[in-house]
C-alpha cells in the first residue's frame, strides 16, 4: 500500500496491489457554514506534516481552524481522520475525503451502496440515480449500514464511517454513467461539529461482493455491533415461534383528521373506519381451518381514536370495535391457535390531540422552534423528544398488562427508518448518537419483557436488541411497480446480518416481477396478507394479478418452510448469473442455494425443501 499526497489539490493516490484509487478530478474538500461553501484551499493557512505511514494537515482560517490525517494500517487499510479544532461559527457540514475517481465505462465498474436492503450501480448503468432517502444520512433507511463500496472487476475498496451518528454519503450516478462518485459528508451535532470523525478506507484484490460484505461483518463482530437470532433466542422465549411464521397485517379503526394530509373530503366515510376485534379473530380461525400452524397478527389502530392518532397516549381498546373485552376475546383467540399477537405502536410521532400532550416535551430545534406538520392521519403533530421515549413505553405496556393484554410483540414505529432527533431544548438535550441509544433503550425494555421487537426497517444499530422489522425491501419495492430502478438490487443487509433479524418480505406477483422470488432469495418471512394503512405509501400498490388463496397460501408456505431451515443461518454467498441480473443466486452456512429467475418466475432450492 502506498500514499501519495497532493498539496496543490489536497488529493491522494492510494496504490494497492497494482491497482491505483485516487481522488476525483476537480473536487475540493470543503466546509459549508450556513449558505457558505469554504474550501479547505481558502485556508490563510495549511502545514502538511509527513511520517513514512502518513501525513498530517492542519487549516487554519479566522474563524475555524481543522485538521486531517490520513494514515497507513496494516496491509489493506487506510484511516481517514477529520478534527475540529476551532470554530467560532458552527460548521455545518464538512465534504472530506471526497468521492474517488471512477470513470470507466464499464459493467464491471460497480458500485454498492446501503440504501434499504441494498444496490448496486454499475458504471455503464442506463437510469440516473434518483434522491436518496434522508439524504443517506447513516442510521437511517437511506443507509442501513454506514459503508459504501466500489469495484473494478475483482479490484475493490470498501469505505465504512466509523463515527456514523452525524455522517452521511452522497452519490452522482448520470443515466448512462458511464461514472458514479460516492463520497461521505459529515455533520455538526447539536451546533457544532465536535468530535473528531473517522472513515476506514479497506482495501482488495481479487474480491467479490460477497468477500467485501464477509470483511465488513467481522469488522462488526469486533465492534460488537450486533447479537445474532441465536443469542437473542436464549432471552426471549417467542423468538424461535416467530421463525417460519406468515405475517398478517391488519387495522381496526381508522380515524382521519381534517387537517390531515390523508384527510378525504370527498370521502367522508372513508375518514373513519372500524372492524370489529371479532373480524381479526374470525380471520385468525379461518387460516387455522387452512392448516396454517405459524402466523403473525400485527395489528393497527387497535387502540382509540384509530391508527395514528394520539400518540404517544394510545391504550385504550376501541369501544365500538367490541372494547377490551373482544379485543382480549381476539388476543386469547390467536394465541389459542398457537399464533402469535403483536401491536403497532409509535413514540416519535407526537400528536397536540394527545391529552398528556405538552410543547415541554416535544423536540426543540435550534432556533427553539419544533418541527410540525400534519401529514399522518392524526393530524398536527411535532415529535416527542427521544428522552421521553422509554417513560411512555413503560406506562403503555404496563397498561396493557392490567388490562390483561398478553403481548407476544410489539412494532414501534419509525424508529428504524427515520433519522434520530436532535433536540436543544435546555433541560433534556439530546444528540442523534443519544437519540438512537434512547430508542435501542425501548427495544431492549421490550426484550426484557419477553416481548418480540419490531420495528419500520432494518438498521445495523437497532441490532443488538431488535428482532424484527415490518421490512428491510430494496429501494424499488417503494415506488409503483414499473417504476426505473437505480441499479441492480442486491442483499447488502442480508450478506452482512442475516442470521440476526427476521424479515418480512412483500408477496405481490406484479407484471414486471414477482416478489415472492426476492423473499426466497433473501431467507425471509412471507407476508400473507398486507393491508398497508395508506394507499400507495410504504411499497403498498394495486396488483395486476390477484392470486387465488389456496395458491397464495403454497407460495408462502414454500418461503416459511425455508426460512425454518435458514433463519439462524447467515448468507454467505450472492451471485448474479446474468448480465441482465435477472438470474441470482444465494447461499447460506448450512449450504443451502437458491436461485431465482426474475424473468421466467422459476426458483430452485438446494437441497429441496422436505415434501
Ligand atoms: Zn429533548
Amino acid at each position: 500500500m502506498k500514499l501519495d499526497f497532493d498539496e496543490t489539490t489536497l488529493g491522494f493516490r492510494l496504490t494497492f496491489e497494482q491497482t491505483s484509487w485516487e481522488t476525483a478530478t476537480g473536487f475540493r474538500p470543503s466546509i459549508t457554514v450556513g449558505e457558505t461553501v469554504i474550501y479547505f484551499d481558502e485556508a490563510v493557512s495549511v502545514e502538511h506534516s509527513y511520517t513514512p505511514r502518513a501525513v498530517r494537515s492542519s487549516y487554519t482560517f479566522t474563524d475555524y481552524c481543522f485538521e486531517t490525517k490520513i494514515r497507513l494500517e496494516g496491509e489493506d487499510e487506510v484511516f481517514f481522520e477529520w478534527r475540529p479544532i476551532k470554530e467560532v461559527r458552527a460548521i455545518d457540514r464538512v465534504v472530506w475525503p471526497g468521492p474517488l475517481a471512477f470513470e470507466e465505462a464499464s459493467n464491471d465498474w460497480v458500485s454498492l451502496l446501503p440504501i434499504q436492503q441494498g444496490l448496486m450501480i454499475p458504471n455503464t448503468w442506463p437510469e440516473a440515480l434518483g434522491p436518496i432517502s434522508f439524504d443517506g444520512l447513516f442510521l437511517t433507511a437511506g443507509a442501513t449500514m454506514p459503508w459504501f463500496s466500489q469495484l473494478k472487476g475483482d479490484q475493490a475498496v470498501l469505505a465504512s464511517c466509523l463515527t456514523p451518528w452525524d455522517a452521511g454519503y452522497q452519490a452522482d450516478h448520470p443515466a448512462g454513467g458511464p461514472f458514479t462518485h460516492v463520497s461521505f459528508y459529515m455533520q455538526k451535532s447539536l451546533g457544532a461539529m465536535r468530535y473528531p470523525r473517522v472513515f476506514r478506507y479497506t482495501f482488495f484484490s481479487g474480491a467479490t461482493l460477497s468477500d467485501i460484505t464477509a470483511r465488513y461483518r467481522r469488522y462488526a463482530e469486533a465492534e460488537q455491533k450486533f447479537l445474532t437470532l441465536a443469542e437473542k433466542a436464549e432471552r426471549l422465549s417467542g423468538l424461535d415461534g416467530l421463525i417460519g411464521s406468515m405475517v398478517v397485517h391488519t387495522g381496526i379503526k381508522t380515524h382521519i383528521e381534517p387537517e390531515s394530509r390523508m384527510y378525504d373530503p370527498a370521502d367522508p366515510m372513508a375518514n373513519q373506519v372500524i372492524r370489529p376485534y371479532k373480524h381479526v379473530s374470525d380471520y385468525a380461525e379461518e387460516l387455522a381451518g387452512y392448516g396454517l400452524e405459524k402466523v403473525y397478527f400485527h395489528l393497527d389502530g387497535w387502540a382509540e381514536p384509530g391508527y395514528d392518532n394520539q400518540h404517544p397516549d394510545y391504550h385504550e381498546p376501541v369501544e365500538a370495535a367490541g372494547g377490551l373485552r373482544q379485543m382480549k376475546q381476539m388476543v386469547e383467540t390467536i394465541q389459542g391457535l398457537g399464533y402469535l399477537f403483536g401491536i403497532h405502536d409509535q413514540y416519535r410521532d407526537y400528536y397536540l390531540r394527545a391529552p398528556s400532550f405538552t410543547w415541554e416535551k416535544a423536540v426543540r430545534l435550534e432556533d427553539g422552534s419544533h418541527p410540525e406538520h400534519a401529514f399522518w392521519a392524526g393530524g398536527r403533530q411535532t415529535y416527542l423528544c427521544s428522552h421521553f421515549a422509554l417513560d411512555y413505553v413503560k406506562r403503555n405496556f404496563s397498561l396493557m398488562k392490567d388490562k390483561g393484554i398478553v403481548l407476544d410483540a410489539a412494532y414501534l414505529d419509525v424508529f428504524t427508518c427515520n433519522e434520530a432527533d436532535e433536540c436543544f431544548h435546555p433541560d433534556h438535550p439530546v444528540s442523534r448518537r443519544e437519540g438512537y441509544a434512547n430508542r435501542l433503550a425501548c427495544f431492549d425494555y421490550l426484550r426484557d419483557e419477553d416481548i418480540l421487537s419490531s420495528s419500520e426497517e432494518m438498521n445495523e444499530w437497532a441490532l443488538p436488541s431488535l428482532v424484527f422489522c415490518h421490512y428491510a425491501p430494496y429501494d424499488f419495492m417503494l415506488r409503483a411497480p414499473g417504476s426505473p430502478k437505480y441499479g441492480l438490487p442486491v442483499p447488502l443487509f442480508n450478506l452482512v446480518y442475516h442470521d440476526c433479524a427476521i424479515i418480512p418480505w412483500m408477496m405481490e406477483q406484479h407484471a414486471e416481477e414477482d416478489y415472492f422470488l426476492y423473499a426466497l432469495l433473501n431467507g425471509g418471512i412471507p407476508y400473507l396478507r398486507r393491508d398497508g394503512a395508506y394507499q400507495n405509501i410504504d411499497g403498498s400498490f394495486e396488483t395486476t394479478r390477484s392470486i387465488p388463496m389456496s395458491e397464495h397460501i403454497e407460495r408462502c408456505r414454500v418461503v416459511s418452510r425455508l426460512h425454518e431451515r435458514v433463519a439462524k443461518e447467515r448468507m454467505i454467498d450472492f451471485e448474479l448469473l446474468d448480465a441482465s441480473g435477472k438470474r441470482q443466486r444465494s447461499v447460506f452456512s448450512d449450504g443451502t442455494r437458491v436461485t431465482i429467475d426474475l424473468a421466467t418466475g422459476d426458483y430452485v432450492i438446494e437441497p429441496p425443501l422436505a415434501k
